[in-house]
């Protein structure tokens, strides 16, 4: 099978299109960890149990919480182009309910 590439715009991850034609200015994109959870950005700790600790290696992905894609940030910052690195299962918890968490948290 081949891999799935999103359109990205100079090796900025918050310009993905993501395949399923999600955008940051649509249903939005949420950093997420090596597992594809959202990792927690705010200033206090520790992160919610639903949420994913800021990595520790600084390994970011960005998770496209419409159709699970995930794309991995390092390898958009490199090489200008987004191949899908892995998906997860958006609908069911506790991924459903970590992007559920993240957007309470984030408005
Ligand atoms: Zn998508």
């Amino acid at each position: 099978m081949d891999t799935e590439t999103a359109d990205v715009i100079g090796h900025d991850v918050t310009t993905i299109t993501c395949v399923c034609g999600n955008t940051v200015s649509k249903d939005g994109l949420i950093q997420a960890n090596s597992e594809g959870v959202p990792v927690f950005i705010g200033e206090s700790s520790p992160a919610p149990a639903e949420l994913a600790e800021w990595p520790a290696d600084g390994e970011l992905y960005t998770l496209c919480p419409s159709c699970g894609r995930v794309y991995r940030d390092s390898v958009i910052e490199e090489t200008g182009t987004a191949p899908v690195a892995f998906r997860v299962d958006v609908a069911t918890d506790p991924m459903a309910e970590a992007i559920r968490v993240h957007w309470n948290l984030s408005t």
